[in-house]
């Protein structure tokens, strides 16, 4: 009777008692055919919206998974809730001996404020806690107080504690981008991509928009691509809209993801700001969903259930009639083809606000260093802005691709590389111990100083880690201090936000980095960036290599000139000529957009087509093919029109923990046909001793 569907419920099952989620309510037995109607032993205390039990169903069928998975995203983290008693008086009379100074001084503190903790009466009264339990024990006996469970929320700290900002005067940009988006709310209710340079000031645009929907009595759901790499965003957020935001990512404690997941079911947020995962919050009543930075590849989830959360978001968008707008500097080749053509509202922001110029761009040719006899990673014209940016008391930032990414240990003699025992990749040498260590799996050995193959004893490390690029910096400039983000020195919690903190306040002149410094960071005092090499990207074996260089080009150079002078961004690289660099550097992203697109159309690639990628994962290589080549087969005899398959093919990650990965990829125009080939897969019996697993439009190709 009471029940209904989202209810949490533990039901009987052959002999055993197991959990499950209500998704259909059938009033009579004999809907049910052969099965025999059960009772349900018991229900828990927490649910998932009735609407969201429809929204695992459709993804389920999206993706090729079981519902259940995508309600357990839906699910809080298993903890229960952290209970407090709290004291109030029972309102009885009654005598206390005077010889009793504890209990006096407590009653007439409960007097002035009913309802407190043992910890808050301790405070009030200056008496020692252990005898404020045997005093409030004696005063309950007596009938004079009496004690309440309460639920405690664990809130999570704010990032950074600086007071409430006045909202800014909005730029002629914000308030059209602003009219335009209003408008759309309250008619078509079209999607919108937001594209806006870096520093046109999208946030206050999400500000804005976000308070008008809150005043409307509804929702807003913000997604950034990882929490702990925007801070400074959360914070503005948090002072905006003070005790309005819940906070969802995996930095948290489970006991504190548990609480803000009852805050927001609870309605006690208006804003929720998340990353992925957080597309799954239980927020009702949604206004708004915003994804900033909607080209990152950290909204894509790369395991089972594989699901993303652009997608999951126009789905949710969908069923509480809200708007969904996706913000970036970079789009998407996908979204800009949708806005191209009118699927999107394509809404521009093409000035940075005040009036402040956009870093110049400026290509340096490695190939020529090299061959005029400059051997150092930092080309001579970096060499003199680094110089000049220093003298002037302003900061830098030099940028590498991937930590420790090209710091492989190669022999010069006879070309031989240092590689995983497990994984084909090559190891990565760290300069702090001296070690060899594999990225994927963890294998560490001492670097050898002798090759073991030719006994040369000319083998070094090569190419340009973080640690070897600051190793350089400060031999070529002592003076100066640098600072060093990768993910191995931000390894323990809240490291990161003190880093950055610091290196905003001036502490380092120099910030050498990863992709952890490319992301939508705030540092004013920065007038110059260098990307050692944008070559590692721009050779990715991945489709999408170019669009990524372009990207990552935009958004480092994007730090720079961001307070009250100019930013000048120098990109090194062996490959001038390619035209995703060339265009990232002329900032001239109408045409990169159109050669890609050419490209794209060219090769039958996203988003002329949709992509389903089915990897086959094994210690045995040869049933790995076998599998592959049978599903092969299978989905060429079917018969399904317009479905191109290709492989079986090794993956680039070819081999991961002492297991090989091999993938079939499947292109078509129509989507439902991939889905139908999900559909099949599911139903096939695969050998033991392998992993199946499919991606429907996949953003990673490694
Ligand atoms: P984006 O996300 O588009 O790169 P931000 O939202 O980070 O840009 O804004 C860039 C900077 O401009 C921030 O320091 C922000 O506080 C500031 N800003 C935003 N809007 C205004 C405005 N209307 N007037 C003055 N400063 C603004
Ligand atoms: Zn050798
Ligand atoms: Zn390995």
């Amino acid at each position: 009777k009471s029940i209904k569907i989202g209810d949490v419920v533990q039901v009987p099952f052959n002999n055993a008692k197991i959990d499950g989620v209500v998704t259909d309510i059938h009033q009579e037995t004999n809907q049910l055919g052969a099965f025999k109607l059960k009772k349900i032993i018991k229900k828990y205390d927490i649910e998932i919206l009735s609407k969201h039990v429809e929204l695992s169903k459709q993804l389920a069928h999206y993706y090729g998974a079981a519902v259940i998975d995508f309600m357990r995203l839906m699910l809080p983290p298993k903890i229960s809730f952290k209970r407090e008693w709290v004291y109030f008086l029972s309102g009885k009379k009654g005598d206390i001996s005077s010889r009793a100074y504890n209990q006096q001084k407590i009653f007439s503190n409960l007097c002035e404020h009913d309802g407190m903790t043992v910890r808050q009466i301790s405070k009030k009264s200056k008496i020692p806690v252990s005898s404020v339990y045997s005093a409030l024990s004696a005063l309950i006996e007596k009938g004079l107080v009496i004690r309440k469970h309460k639920i405690i929320r664990r809130k999570p700290s704010v990032f950074y504690k600086e007071g409430f900002k006045k909202p800014f005067e909005l730029t002629d940009e914000q308030k059209s981008a602003i009219r335009e988006i209003t408008d759309n709310m309250s008619h078509e209710k079209k999607p919108v991509l937001l594209y806006g340079v870096t520093g046109s000031g999208k946030t206050e645009v999400y500000m804005r928009l976000i308070e008008d929907v809150i005043s409307k009595g509804k929702k807003a759901l913000l997604l950034v691509p990882e929490i702990s790499l925007t801070p400074q965003m959360v914070a503005i957020f948090q002072q905006r809209f003070p005790n309005k935001v819940a906070v969802l990512h995996s930095r948290l404690s489970t006991g504190e993801r548990f609480d803000e997941w009852f805050r927001i079911k609870d309605k006690e947020a208006d804003i929720v700001i998340g990353a992925r995962s957080a597309i799954f919050a239980p927020v009702d009543e949604l206004g708004l969903i915003i994804i900033d930075e909607e080209h990152e590849t950290s909204y894509k989830q790369v395991e089972y259930p594989f699901y993303d959360a652009r997608k999951v978001a126009s789905l949710r968008a969908r069923q509480d009639d809200a708007v969904l707008i996706m913000g970036s500097a970079t789009p998407s080749v996908e979204s800009y083809y949708k806005a191209l053509n009118g699927k999107y509202l394509f809404i521009k922001m093409t000035k940075r606000v005040n009036d402040r110029p956009l870093p110049t761009i400026e290509i340096v040719d490695m190939k020529k260093e090299l061959k005029s006899g400059n051997r150092s990673m930092i080309s001579r014209k970096l060499y003199e802005n680094i110089k000049a940016t220093l003298q002037g008391g302003h900061q830098t930032i030099l940028f590498l691709n991937r930590r420790g990414h090209s710091t492989f240990v190669i022999c010069r003699d006879c070309g031989f590389v240092l590689k995983c025992n497990h994984c084909d990749i090559s190891l990565t040498y760290h300069f702090d111990d001296k070690t060899a260590q594999c990225h994927y799996c963890g294998y560490k050995v001492q670097a050898p100083d002798i090759c073991p193959k030719c006994r040369s004893r000319n083998i070094r490390y090569f190419g340009a880690g973080t640690e070897k690029v600051e190793m350089e910096v400060n031999r070529i400039f002592p003076q100066a201090k640098t600072m060093r983000i990768d993910s191995d020195s931000i390894s323990k919690k809240d490291s990161l936000e003190k880093y950055l903190m610091s290196f905003k306040k001036g502490l380092a002149q120099i910030l050498i980095g990863t992709q952890i410094v490319a992301k939508g960071l705030d540092f004013p005092g920065v007038s110059l960036v260098g990307v050692i090499t944008v070559d590692t990207a721009i050779n990715m074996p991945d489709f999408r290599a170019s669009e990524r260089a372009f990207q990552l080009i935009t958004q480092v150079a994007g730090r720079a000139g961001r307070g009250d002078f100019p930013g000048k961004v120098f990109v090194q690289t062996y490959s001038p000529d390619s035209f995703a660099i060339q265009a990232a550097c002329r900032a001239d992203i109408e045409s990169f957009y159109r050669e890609e697109l050419k490209i794209r159309k060219n090769c039958f690639y996203p988003p002329y087509c949709s992509l389903l990628n089915i990897t086959f994962t094994g210690s045995q290589e040869k049933i790995l093919k076998n599998e592959a080549l049978k599903v092969k087969k299978l989905l060429q005899n079917s018969q399904l029109s317009s479905l191109e398959v290709y492989g079986p093919a090794p993956c680039p990650r070819f081999r991961i923990k002492d297991n090989f990965r091999y993938s079939l990829l499947l292109k078509s125009r129509n989507e439902e046909i991939l889905i139908k080939v999900e559909q099949t897969l599911k139903e096939l019996d695969f050998d033991q001793k392998i992993k199946v697993a499919w991606d429907m439009n996949p953003q990673d190709m490694l």
